[in-house]
């Protein structure tokens, strides 16, 4: 196994060991319920082109991993093929999922502890790896942790943000998009993310997909649409997720957790369950060629 493999299972094991072990991975329930069973992780060179077509797709605004490693994250410079994007998915456990496919128009209690809760373990596990990478004497930072991380008016899609933890996920080949905006990965779209850029020789995670929606039914076969049924503000249409009318509904979703869950917090994510695309990966072809570790042949070459 060369240097750069050990490394690589050394930092799965930096982020899955503090899932294992970390007091912090709690739901903050009366049976004080962990938050989080594992994480999927994968890797994506700073040198990818895909970045640079995130900043011509999304905005200039939105950072290339070299822009916020060398704004942020040391005083010795980096070049882009030094560094590594380490992204994970934390896979929302079956009993969250449950209980949220019987929400009809607010989150279900555990569905909100996680927004509030488990994230919050989320960040810690961002510092974790920060941290644990730089006792190694390898600089790292966490994107959505640095001060200059924000959320911008966008004309194409309402607003948008520095960093974006999906499409990190996306580029270390976690999964695709659906039709509702969430990223529909090995184990589901019923999830939440986290990355972290750092100066390190990791090997890059294979993209078993071309095709940006590849997993969404939708997409993929013009079927299913159910996330539209789901959603109760109607956020979601062939037209696909409209932002500001879903932030309208989770803002008003904190006064119900208030009431009901005397906790102060917010969530909503019925578009995430009770969906083909839940637990799993629902286009039979494109999960079956994953399960083969069959890659999709590389897209034609520019015209
Ligand atoms: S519910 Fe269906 S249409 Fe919506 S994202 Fe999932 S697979 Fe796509
Ligand atoms: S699109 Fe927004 S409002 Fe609609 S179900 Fe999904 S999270 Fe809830």
């Amino acid at each position: 196994m060369s240097h750069d493999q050990i490394f690589r299972d050394w930092i799965n094991d930096l982020i899955q060991g503090f899932i294992a072990d970390s007091p912090l991975n709690t739901m903050q329930n009366q049976a004080n319920e962990r938050a989080w069973d594992h994480a999927l992780v994968g890797f994506a060179s700073g040198a990818d082109p895909i970045w640079q077509q995130y900043k011509e797709y999304i905005g200039a605004f939105h950072w290339t991993p070299w822009e916020v490693f060398n704004q942020y994250g040391s005083q010795d410079p980096a070049a882009p093929e030094e560094l590594t994007v380490i992204s994970w998915v934390l896979p929302q456990r079956e009993q969250v999922r449950k209980a949220n496919r019987r929400a009809r128009k607010y989150a279900s209690e555990a569905w909100a502890r996680i927004r509030i809760y488990g994230e919050a373990f989320n960040v810690a596990l961002r510092h974790h790896v920060v941290n644990g990478l730089k006792k190694k004497g390898r600089a790292a930072v966490a994107p959505m942790l640095v001060p200059g991380w924000t959320i911008v008016q966008s004309q194409r899609f309402s607003y948008a943000s520095s960093w974006s933890e999906r499409h990190a996920a996306h580029a270390a080949g976690l999964g695709t998009f659906g039709l509702c905006d969430g990223l529909i990965t090995a184990e589901g779209k019923a999830m939440r993310v986290g990355s972290v850029v750092a100066k390190v020789s990791v090997p890059p995670t294979p993209r078993p997909y071309t095709d940006h929606q590849a997993y969404c039914l939708y997409f993929a076969e013009n079927t299913c649409g159910e996330c539209m049924k789901r959603c109760p503000v109607q956020a979601i249409t062939p037209d696909g997720h409209d932002k500001e009318k879903c932030r309208q509904h989770l803002a008003l979703s904190s006064a119900y957790v208030k009431k009901n869950y005397h906790f102060e917090g917010y969530g909503c994510g019925l578009c995430q369950v009770g969906v083909p695309c839940e637990a799993g990966i629902p286009v039979k072809a494109a999960r079956e060629a994953l399960e083969r570790g069959e890659l999709p042949p590389p897209p034609p070459p520019l015209a």
